[in-house]
């Protein structure tokens, strides 16, 4: 199956996925990465994590439809 349950937000500057957060940090807060020392604020960074995230799974969804697909047409012969 897809595995979109592993995806770690990257930095925009770096690719590291690691960050310094601050407790029940909240979408308007900064997160530094512990790589470069970006800062970003949270809501930010999810976006950035859904927009990776896209990239990611939907090569795996192509891959997955095509998968079914030929297994579909196989019975066709
Ligand atoms: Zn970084």
């Amino acid at each position: 199956m897809l595995k979109t349950d592993h995806i770690e937000i990257q930095c925009p500057e770096c690719g590291h996925t690691e960050f310094e957060q601050p407790d029940n940090v909240q979408d308007d807060d900064f997160v530094k990465c512990n790589q470069c020392k970006f800062e970003v604020m949270l809501c930010d960074l999810k976006e950035a994590g859904i927009e990776q995230a896209k990239k990611v799974v939907i090569p795996e969804a192509k891959k997955e439809i095509e998968k079914m697909l030929k297994n579909a047409l196989k019975g066709f012969k």
